[in-house]
């Protein structure tokens, strides 16, 4: 994003305190380790996508959650772009996984309900689409813009070198935080489509 003020870790831990201004949290699954979901800016940045990622991983599956907590401009302070992502833990999880789903928010424009499916793994995203689209959540394949096919995108960093990232609209994420059954039912779908993938 132009407005992002830091282009690496680097450069916000240099002004941030990790703790206290934000929060990062890498774990492997225990079930597979190999599958890691990803919110790159969650907490105050992108609003329930670590919420919906942890609840996506549970023991399962590895996670990695970055959490900002500013009081105000979490997302111009915050968000290093998933281009040039590269928080230590991060870059260390994707090392290993076979599959990266990264969940991320995107601001509604003059579209409040559709979560964007990108990410170079195409067959995974659409079979993710699918599932959502099954159980009522619209989405929409190839966006135009934010569908995370730069090879540098952290969801294609993982050892196929191909992943899949969802944008999922700042009103349906609202919604989620109304209306705590519909987003488990979101995740429900998440977790039985990563489950039936063909691995
Ligand atoms: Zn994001």
């Amino acid at each position: 994003m132009a407005d992002d003020r830091f282009k690496s870790y680097h450069d916000l831990a240099a002004v941030y305190v990790r703790g206290e201004h934000f929060n990062v949290s890498a774990r492997s699954g225990s079930t597979k380790p190999s599958v890691l979901i990803m919110a790159p800016h969650g907490g105050k940045i992108e609003i329930r996508t670590a919420e919906i990622a942890h609840a996506t991983a549970l023991q399962d599956y590895s996670c990695y959650l970055f959490e900002a907590k500013l009081r105000a401009n979490n997302r111009e302070e915050m968000h290093i772009a998933s281009e040039h992502y590269d928080v230590p833990e991060a870059l260390d999880a994707v090392k290993t996984a076979e599959v990266v789903i990264a969940l991320h928010g995107r601001r509604d424009g003059d579209d409040i309900k559709t979560t964007w499916m990108g990410g170079l793994n195409r067959n995974l995203s659409k079979h993710i689409g699918d599932a959502l689209h099954k159980s009522g959540f619209p989405v929409l394949f190839d966006p135009p813009k934010f569908n995370g096919i730069h090879p540098d995108n952290i969801c294609n960093r993982g050892v196929t070198k191909a992943g899949v990232q969802l944008e999922i609209p700042l009103s349906l994420r609202e919604e989620f935080r109304s209306t705590p059954a519909l987003e488990a039912s979101f995740i429900h779908c998440l977790r039985a489509a990563i489950a039936s993938y063909p691995q």
